[in-house]
């Protein structure tokens, strides 16, 4: 790479005992996760059951009313049963959350902005790149994705999937050392499901730490080191692939894996 910020390194996620409600209803109830530098993790799991919940809490846009969660060891949110331990100043949340790349279903792309200003516009506001690097590399990013070509055009002139690649090279820009995809391909046409993946394989295989929850099983067979699934905001079953597809334990496990399969 001839521009950008030095990449960050693959980040480790760390959650530990995290109990989430909304108001009276609890959402995460206990929930521990480890994710290793460089690991795939899929989150698999019927609607409703605390799949983006547990993203948006490792991405610190919620915290946890018990338990706590680290990412690269820096802790987050920490309170136990009410008291307030330690928590990360809204400074140190803010540089975080630009080390962690977040992907959403409906992409989230600014309207009024072109591809490569929706691309090149996070580095630039975090004062990482001066505006003409941060073209180049958005440029670079969009080649990386297939849309070198698209770069003036705004969201609303691209298909879906390309929206989706798009959000992908935006997520990228600030060189995140972790990436969560909360159902990348869900709103997207089935012909247009394979180019997005296609995106997402070539960052597997990149060495960044990526937690992705879909329902695209052959995809979580192919990419995962490890699927979890989560049932009713607690794992459930976690292990590699070929044992929680292929064998799964928990009657929970057969029985959604036999509805989505
Ligand atoms: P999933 O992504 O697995 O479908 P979510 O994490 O979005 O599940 O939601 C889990 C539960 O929490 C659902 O019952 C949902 O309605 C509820 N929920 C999610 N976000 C909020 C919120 N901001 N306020 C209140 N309830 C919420
Ligand atoms: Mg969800």
């Amino acid at each position: 790479m001839t521009t950008g910020t030095r990449a960050h390194e693959a980040a480790t996620v760390e959650v530990h005992g995290v109990h989430k409600w909304y108001g009276t209803h609890r959402v995460l109830n206990g929930v521990d996760l480890t994710v290793r530098p460089g690991e795939v993790t899929v989150i698999l799991g019927p609607s409703g059951s605390g799949k983006s919940t547990l993203l948006r809490v490792i991405n610190h846009l919620e915290k946890p009313e018990i338990g706590h969660v680290s990412v690269n060891g820096e802790l987050i949110g920490v309170r136990r049963h009410g008291d307030r331990l330690k928590e990360l100043s809204e400074r140190a949340i803010l540089a975080q959350r630009s080390r962690i790349g977040f992907v959403f279903q409906n992409f989230n792309l600014f309207p009024h902005l072109t591809v490569l200003e929706n691309v090149a516009a996070a580095p630039v506001a975090t004062g990482k790149l001066a505006s003409r690097e941060a073209d180049v590399f958005a440029r670079e990013l969009l080649d990386r994705v297939g849309l070198a070509d698209k770069a003036g055009a705004r969201p609303r002139q691209l298909s879906g999937g390309q929206q989706q690649r798009v959000a992908i090279a935006r997520a990228l820009a600030l060189r995140p050392g972790l990436i969560l995809f909360d159902e990348p391909t869900s709103a997207l046409d089935p012909e247009l499901v394979g180019e997005v993946l296609e995106v997402v394989r070539d960052l597997a295989r990149s060495g960044t730490t990526l937690v992705i929850v879909t329902h695209e099983i052959g995809f979580a067979r192919e990419i995962a080191d490890r699927v979890v699934f989560i049932d009713d905001g607690r794992i459930v079953e976690q292990g590699p692939p070929a044992e929680l597809l292929d064998r799964p334990r928990h009657e929970r496990t057969k029985d959604f894996l036999s509805r989505v399969l």
